[in-house]
């Protein structure tokens, strides 16, 4: 298999056992993204010459040979972050208008552990605005394509993050996921994609949506990419007060154990009416598959999972209301050229300044906090999330961990629903649970559809149980290795 498309953990090998130097891996992805990344327009910017430099730095550290400490895992592996993370190094647009020339005076704590961890930072990469949508068509600087059929969407908000993945544009990347934005394009990419638990990963530094919800997390090849990326950046951070104080585990270290008498529950109803026949029958086959692993199989049912896109659409929305009302004009970004009063300079700032989701969005908001609606809407929803939360608290009274589909259908044609948002919003209803009830869940490929588009299974675990859905995804993986499948790109 050619280099670009290895899983991480073959490329980690490569580079401990100087197989590979890093300043040539780094050089293979990079001359990849200039040769076809005009096909796929994942990335928004590349910064060769830090990225060739950090490559250099990690070669000395690997030449440096000290059997007593094995070097950290990403040492040397190239990544690509979601350009709603800052880099202080480069520009964070939030693939928005309103801060299309935007430098960050620090890195995101995420960032500033993967250069610790010794990662080769290649570029940012492209997103809905805001990481607001499902299919990276919203993001201010053109849409994003899947490297499987270049007509379809790669999913969103993380579509750069999972098109450049899947693509062979990077080995491994960073997403934020607030209602599925790395779930859903890894499914619709065919690559691995988690979320962690709410808190697991410090949120200082990323261009905030919903607060309640955002988190960020890892996007790979293979289980074993994500497992090193999530152990490099998860752990408290005092710059996030809702970053938990809980040690990390070391997730590498029993990736390869295999769960003795896991207890999976299926949950069966969601495969119901409007979920396409593929998508059915491939997460069938990987339930079977778990119980064919010696893992037992529990129905279960989320009575409240029905409820996950009305609530969600009212509490993200309202929190992104609020979050959004710092673009103004005057601390960050765009400005009008020309304004009568400070009022009309706002107003044309943040009209000019953003797109028709992200305005979609606010207005949503504003109306979901306004007092007369307020009890009727946002407290109604915070009532509900209480209960979906509980649903899953149940759940994982009975069972160690959650298997269903990550999205209803593959992924869709670009243009396809651009002008339907409802169809788009409803679409997130098998991801939004995880997020409302602040959970770790995963998407791993399982699979293709009839015309060649990759499929995802969800793994969704109690909080804290990234462990255990790193192992349980392993598992499948050693079993239906699908990331030997690549793209023809
Ligand atoms: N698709 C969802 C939305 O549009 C989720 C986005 C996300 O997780 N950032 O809000």
């Amino acid at each position: 298999m050619q280099t670009h498309f290895l899983p991480t953990r073959e490329l980690v090998e490569k580079l401990q056992t100087r197989t590979l130097s890093c300043g040539e891996l780094t050089g293979i992805y990079l001359e990849r993204i200039e040769q076809v990344d005009s096909q796929l327009h994942s990335y928004l910017s590349v910064d060769p010459e830090t990225a060739k430099a950090q490559a250099d730095l990690a070669d000395a550290q690997l030449g440096e040979k000290k059997p007593e400490a094995p070097p950290a895992p990403l040492l040397g592996v190239p990544i690509a972050i979601k350009d709603n993370i800052c880099t202080v190094d480069s520009k964070t647009t939030c693939a928005s208008k309103i801060l299309e020339n935007y430098t960050s005076p620090y890195s995101a704590t995420v960032v500033e552990k993967l250069r610790n961890a010794g990662a080769v930072l290649l570029g940012k990469v492209n997103l809905d605005e805001f990481a607001m949508g499902s299919s990276t068509e919203n993001s201010a600087f053109g849409v994003t394509s899947n490297p499987w059929n270049r007509e379809h969407v790669p999913g969103g908000s993380s579509g750069g993050s999972a098109a450049a993945v899947a693509g062979g544009l990077a080995s491994v990347a960073l997403g934020s996921d607030t209602g599925g934005s790395i779930r859903q394009p890894a499914a619709f990419c065919g690559v691995v994609g988690l979320k962690p638990t709410y808190g697991r990963v410090s949120r200082y530094g990323l261009g905030a949506f919903a607060s309640s919800l955002d988190q960020i997390g890892p996007l790979s090849r293979d289980v074993y990419g994500a497992a090193a990326v999530l152990q490099a950046i998860s752990g408290h951070d005092p710059l996030d007060s809702t970053s938990l104080r809980e040690p990390v585990p070391d997730y590498l270290k029993t990736l390869d154990q295999p769960l003795a008498g896991l207890r999976l529950g299926f949950i069966e109803e969601w495969l119901a009416e409007g979920v396409e026949d593929c998508v059915k029958q491939s997460v069938t086959q990987s339930v079977d598959l778990f119980r064919n692993l010696g893992a037992e199989i529990v129905p279960i049912r989320l009575p409240h999972s029905p409820y996950c896109v009305a609530t969600y659409y009212i509490i993200a929305p309202s929190e992104a209301s609020s979050n959004l009302s710092r673009y103004d004009g005057v601390h960050y970004g765009y400005r009008a050229k020309e304004y009568a009063s400070l009022n009309d300079m706002y107003r044309k700032s943040r009209g000019e300044g953003f797109g028709s989701e992200v305005k979609r969005r606010i207005m949503l908001g504003c109306y979901a906090l306004s007092s007369g609606y307020y009890d009727a809407y946002y407290l109604k929803a915070q009532k509900v999330r209480r209960l979906v939360q509980q649903d899953y608290l149940d759940a994982f009274k009975k069972v160690d961990l959650l298997i269903g589909p990550v999205t209803p259908a593959p992924a869709f044609k670009k243009g396809e629903l651009v002008d339907d948002p409802l169809a788009m919003y409803l679409a997130d209803i098998f991801t939004i649970g995880a997020n409302l009830a602040g959970i770790p869940a995963m998407s791993i490929p399982c699979g293709f559809s009839e015309n060649g588009l990759p499929l995802g299974v969800q793994l969704l675990g109690p909080t804290l149980g990234e462990e255990k859905l790193l192992r349980a995804a392993r598992m499948f993986e050693q079993e239906k290795p699908w990331h030997d499948n690549v793209p023809t790109i």
